[in-house]
């Protein structure tokens, strides 16, 4: 196992924020095998290089995260592995895809493969690993909607286990993983996916998309999100900033009849875009960091910008939304420090 030192982290986080880690190492599978013996080396490198004696942070893509300064610790990189597709009765066949894998790619290579359900999540940036960290979702599908099972190494049994979809405890954009920060490391996702194609339009903004092949509707969520989107290429961000808030009954009614024309989801769920774009925050920018023009959910870079600078941003528009609606949001984005 190679420890760099020193390293910085621009090129690891989609934000674009510069800053450096004391330690970077990278897990690679190696051999053949379960997921379990193919990280089982990896780990114990880890073990052997006392990497768990300090700070860690196990990362992805670094899409979701924001740095608000140096980290004082070691960043794991998962590095990108591989995919394969094993039966699973006659209708569904399991593709189970490296943690480091981006989901993206598992998602066009299951395309190829005639191999289905997974669709409307093109595009999410991010890694297979990450992706039940944080239960992705987009245009009416969650990856818990096709995850089958997961691989990962308890740092706290200091043992290999495999979590069944059920035993993850998938919530909106929640999970096991996220409320024991530091305890797993996903080494392995195990997605079902179906034989046939049956697009699932149910969301309202792609309810009108082509959809003669899985191609065909995958290529036009790709258009529609980019249209929406900052590129990452091109500006720096963590894609949305914020959790749409869920309200109790007596808020959402009492919203409803201030706003009748906010936005309903079901589960007295609120748009926190609608709620930061109500507050007169799109398109505005503090600094060095904006709220992009075309979707208030999303806080972006303009150039240089550093995590301290979001996170007083992020603060702000939290709390003219809190003044104006008595709504409290929460950051879907990480911040590590
Ligand atoms: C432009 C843009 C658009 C986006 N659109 C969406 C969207 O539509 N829907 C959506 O849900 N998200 C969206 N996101 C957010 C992001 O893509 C997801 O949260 C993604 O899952 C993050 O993946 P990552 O590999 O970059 O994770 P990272 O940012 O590297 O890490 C996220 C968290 O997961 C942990 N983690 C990562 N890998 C592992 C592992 N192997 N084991 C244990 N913990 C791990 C990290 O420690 C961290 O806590 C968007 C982001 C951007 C930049």
């Amino acid at each position: 196992m190679t420890v760099l030192h020193n390293v910085s982290l621009l090129p690891y986080n989609t934000f674009g924020i510069d800053v450096s880690t004391e330690q970077l190492v990278e897990v690679k599978p190696s051999g053949s095998g379960s997921p379990a013996s193919r990280y089982a080396h990896a780990i114990e490198e880890l073990y052997e290089g006392r990497m768990f004696d300090r700070p860690y942070l196990v990362l992805g893509a670094g899409s979701n995260i924001v740095f608000t300064k140096d980290y004082h610790g070691t960043v794991i990189l998962m590095s990108k592995g591989g995919v394969n597709a094993s039966p699973l009765g006659e209708e569904a066949t399991l593709v189970s895809a490296d943690a480091g894998m981006l989901l993206d790619d598992v998602i066009q290579w299951s395309i190829e493969h005639d191999l289905y359900g997974i669709e409307n999540l093109s595009a999410i940036p991010g890694t297979v690993g990450a992706s039940v960290v944080q239960n992705v979702g987009a245009y009416g599908v969650e990856a818990k909607d096709v995850v089958y099972c997961v691989d990962a190494y308890d740092l706290k049994q200091k043992e290999f286990v495999t979590l069944k979809a059920e035993e993850c405890c998938f919530g909106y954009r929640d999970s096991i993983f996220k409320h024991n920060p530091g305890r797993y490391i996903v080494i392995n996702v195990s997605y079902r996916l179906f034989h046939t194609f049956r697009p699932n339009l149910a969301y309202q903004a792609i309810t009108s998309l082509p959809h003669s092949s899985a191609i065909e509707l995958r290529n036009a969520i790709i258009d529609l999100r980019w249209n929406k989107l900052p590129r990452p290429e091109v500006y720096g961000s963590a894609g949305s900033f914020f959790k749409n808030p869920i309200v109790d009954d007596a808020t959402y009614n009492a919203l409803l009849d201030r706003y009748p024309d906010m936005p309903r989801y079901p589960g007295n769920k609120l748009s926190a875009g609608w709620l930061i774009d109500k507050c007169g925050w799109k398109g505005r920018s503090v600094g060095r960091v904006g709220v992009w023009p075309k979707q208030a959910l999303v806080l972006y870079n303009l150039g240089g910008c550093t995590g301290a600078e979001v996170f007083e941003l992020s603060n702000a528009i939290a709390s003219d939304v809190k003044t104006k609606f008595d709504v409290a949001l929460q950051c879907e984005a990480i911040f590590v420090d």
